[in-house]
C-alpha cells in the first residue's frame, strides 16, 4: 500500500464526458467522410466510362485502359450487360439485382479479368466465382477459355436461380456442356469437392482471407478479393499462392485499389 503523503499527490483523472463525445463525433466525422467519397468515387467513375451499348462501355474502358488484352475485349463484348442488369446496364456503376446484391461496375469486372488473366487462361483451367450473383462474370469467364471449368457460387438460392435462369436464356450451352455451373455455397468455405482452383475470384468484401480458399488455391494460383469491413473503405487484393498450405508465407499478397463491395457473410451475421 502507498503511505498517506504519496496517496494525495497522486491526481485522479474523472473520465469526462465532453472528451468522450468528440471522440464519437471525429468517428462519426471520418464515417461520413468516407461515405462521401465513396459516392463521389462511384458518380465520377459512372459519369467517366458509361456508354449507350455493350460496345460502346467496353471501348470506353479500353480508352481508359482498364482493359488492355484482345481476349478480355472480346469476352466482355459477348456478353451483353442488359441480359444480366435490370437498369442502367452500361453505366459503370453497381446495380441492385434483388435479395440485398449488386452486379459490380463494368470496370470492377474488367479489371477482374485483366488481374486474373494468365490464370483464366490456362489449358482447363478451373475458375471458382464467389458470389456469383446475376452470374454475368461467370459467364464471361467462361466464354473467355473454352477449356476452362466455372463455377459459381452463392450462398442465396434465389441469386443462384436468378444466374441459371439468365445464362439459360442467352448463353445455354454452357450449361449444357457443364463448363459453367451454378450452386448454393458459403464462399467462407469455398467449394471443395470441385477444387483445387487456377483462378478464384470473390465478389463480395472479407474482413479476412478466408484460410478455405487459399487452401483450394492451386499453387501458383491466383485469387482476387476485396477485403474490409462493410461501408468502410476496403482494399481490393491479389492473393498469389507459392507454395501449399494455408499459413501466410504460402501466399503473397497485392493491395491494388480502393473498392466498395457488399460483405461476404457469415452464416452466423
Ligand atoms: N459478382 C456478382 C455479384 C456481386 S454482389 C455480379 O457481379 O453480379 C455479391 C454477391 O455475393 C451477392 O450475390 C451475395 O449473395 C454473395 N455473397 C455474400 N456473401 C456470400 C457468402 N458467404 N458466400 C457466397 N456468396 C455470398
Amino acid at each position: 500500500m502507498l503511505p498517506p503523503d504519496r496517496l494525495s499527490k497522486i491526481k485522479i483523472f474523472p473520465i469526462q464526458p465532453t472528451r468522450t463525445i468528440s471522440c464519437c463525433m471525429s468517428i462519426l466525422l471520418l464515417k461520413v467522410i468516407s461515405a462521401i467519397i465513396i459516392v463521389f468515387n462511384t458518380v465520377i467513375m459512372a459519369w467517366r466510362f458509361s456508354g449507350s451499348s455493350q460496345h460502346e462501355l467496353v471501348e470506353n474502358l479500353i480508352n481508359a485502359g482498364i482493359i488492355r488484352k484482345e481476349k478480355v475485349v472480346k469476352a466482355l463484348k459477348e456478353v451483353d450487360r442488359k441480359h444480366y442488369c435490370p437498369r442502367d446496364p452500361y453505366v459503370d456503376s453497381p446495380q441492385y439485382i434483388g435479395y440485398g446484391a449488386t452486379i459490380s461496375a463494368p470496370s470492377i469486372h474488367a479489371a477482374a479479368m485483366e488481374h486474373l488473366y494468365d490464370y483464366l487462361n490456362r489449358d482447363n483451367s478451373k475458375i471458382l466465382d464467389v458470389g456469383c450473383g446475376s452470374g454475368y462474370l461467370s459467364v464471361v469467364m467462361s466464354r473467355f477459355n473454352p477449356s476452362a471449368k466455372v463455377y459459381g457460387i452463392d450462398c442465396i438460392p434465389q441469386l443462384v436461380d436468378l444466374a441459371n435462369n439468365n445464362v439459360k436464356q442467352y448463353d445455354n450451352h454452357l450449361l449444357e456442356t457443364k463448363r459453367l455451373q451454378f450452386k448454393i455455397g458459403d464462399g467462407w468455405n469455398g467449394f471443395e469437392s470441385d477444387g483445387p482452383f487456377d483462378a478464384i475470384h470473390v465478389g463480395a468484401a472479407a474482413n479476412k482471407i478466408p484460410l478455405s480458399l487459399i487452401n483450394q488455391l492451386k499453387v501458383n494460383g491466383r485469387m482476387l478479393i476485396p477485403i474490409g469491413g462493410e461501408g468502410e473503405m476496403q482494399k481490393l487484393m491479389l492473393v498469389d499462392k507459392i507454395k501449399d498450405g494455408i499459413t501466410e508465407d504460402c501466399v503473397r499478397i497485392q493491395r491494388l485499389m480502393n473498392v466498395y463491395y457488399v460483405p461476404l457473410v457469415k452464416k452466423t451475421d
